[in-house]
């Protein structure tokens, strides 16, 4: 094994560090079993149910109505969350587009939309505007409140009350940190939240935007009380196979005034070939539990080699995770570099090649990614990405395999003792 990994590059001493590191998490890593292994028997028994066929995978073309196998993975993916309704398209060409798909479905010229958890995922500042961009909602007449969390990181249920108003007609709850370094919330503070706003006006539509927070536990958002929820099938729900594609779950009604945005008026779920990807949907779905535990373990094996060394990560090495990504913040543009690299250099796909730093469409500083992935930009693959300004922060996540998420990691730990950067203990 020391032989495979130094012919891949690794030294001895960072080999040695890492399987330390590996040994102190087994029984970290078998509580994730016992989750995975509930969420595989969740999705199994949603393809049960609705007698998921072969010809399911048949491709349609055209109008695409009547496809069967679209239809049944709604389904599938409804009963899967709880929910009555779903929208599970190659339409939907992201996680962006899914919430504003969602968000522009459901909102209306004088509504207003609250974050309650601060500021939203950068891509979103535009989708409402608080960017201004050409067709965001702000155009559209909806209004933006934001109601920032406390400096602990807790919900500030008194701004929250106070924001609130006859004109508030949709609240959306981010679940992940995305970029900031906030921790991301665990489903039960989602469902306090919830029932927080539910409380005051039973009728506000509670959305949360779900990404990275698929099947890292066995509940989600939908089991405490929201409405909607969103999500890209190229993070945890597409399992690494789905080559495109956004969900929407919850409420019928809801769900159904997406799916007019999403299409048309007067055509909404009807409509929308599958175009032969409907095979990958289901597949990807059925791994996607397992690929999330992949995921989860190379996190927690990140978390605990970089605190160890002494850099702040968040979550750190031993609490309970809510989503596949960890920060890890490495003080300076070298480390950030560097970290990439190692992330870089150990994928199966463009191996060979340095990431850059460049001006990212939707974020508002210089971004570098590094993926070498099947599926372009897919963050359920192993892929690190960060915006080149303070505090150097690098968002790791992703690892098809366990295996792969642990060579990219100390891929990542020799590029930084290449470069000086980091000292491992004697
Ligand atoms: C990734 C992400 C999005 C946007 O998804 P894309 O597929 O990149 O458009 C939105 N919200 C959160 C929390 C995310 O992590």
């Amino acid at each position: 094994m020391l032989e495979l990994y130094k012919e891949l590059g690794i030294e001895e001493k960072v080999y040695r560090f890492g399987q330390q590191v590996e040994d102190s998490l087994k029984e970290r890593f078998a509580q994730m079993d016992q989750v995975t292994e509930y969420n595989q028997l969740k999705v199994i028994k949603a393809m049960q149910k609705n007698r998921v066929c072969e010809a399911c995978f048949y491709p349609s073309t055209g109008y695409g109505y009547n496809d069967l196998g679209r239809d049944t993975l709604e389904q599938v993916y409804a009963d899967t969350f709880h929910t009555e309704a779903g929208l599970v398209r190659p339409q939907i060409t992201c996680g962006t587009h899914a919430l504003a798909v969602a968000l522009f479905g459901n909102l209306r010229p004088g509504d207003e939309l609250l974050s309650p958890v601060g500021k939203p995922y950068d891509t979103l500042e535009e989708v409402i505007g608080i960017r201004p961009s050409c067709g965001s909602l702000a155009e559209y007449g909806v209004v933006y409140r934001q109601v920032d969390l406390l400096e602990d990181g807790t919900f500030d249920y008194e701004k929250i009350k106070k924001a609130i108003n006859e004109k508030t007609k949709l609240v959306t709850i981010q679940r992940s940190k995305g970029y900031q370094t906030r921790p991301s919330f665990s489903v039960k503070q989602i469902g306090e939240l919830i029932a927080f706003i539910k409380n005051i006006r039973s009728d506000i539509i509670c959305m949360v935007d779900n990404c990275y927070g698929e099947f890292v536990d066995t509940i989600e958002p939908t089991d405490v009380g929201a409405d909607l929820m969103v999500g890209s099938l190229i993070k945890n729900p597409g399992g690494g196979l789905a080559p495109i594609g956004g969900y929407i779950v919850g409420k019928k009604e809801y769900v159904d005034a997406a799916s007019y945005r999403m299409t048309s008026p007067g055509l909404g779920k009807e409509v929308g070939a599958s175009l032969g990807v409907n095979g990958s949907f289901f597949q990807g779905f059925f791994l996607a539990p397992t690929v999330t535990r992949s995921a989860l373990k190379s996190a927690v094996f990140a978390a605990n080699i970089y605190e160890k060394l002494g850099f702040p990560v968040i979550p750190n090495g031993s609490e309970p995770r809510q989503d596949i990504i960890q920060a890890v913040t490495l003080g300076t543009p070298q480390g950030l570099i560097a970290f990439c690299k190692g992330i870089q250099h150990a994928a199966p796909v463009d191996s060979y090649v340095d990431p850059e730093a460049w001006d990212m469409p939707g974020y508002d500083s210089q971004v570098i990614m590094a993926a070498g992935a099947f599926v372009q930009g897919s963050s359920i693959e192993l892929s690190a990405d960060g915006p080149m300004k303070e505090p150097y922060a690098v968002y790791f996540q992703g690892g098809l395999t366990w295996e792969h998420g642990k060579f990219g990691i100390l891929k990542s730990l020799q590029e930084m003792v290449n470069a000086g950067l980091v000292k491992l203990p004697e």
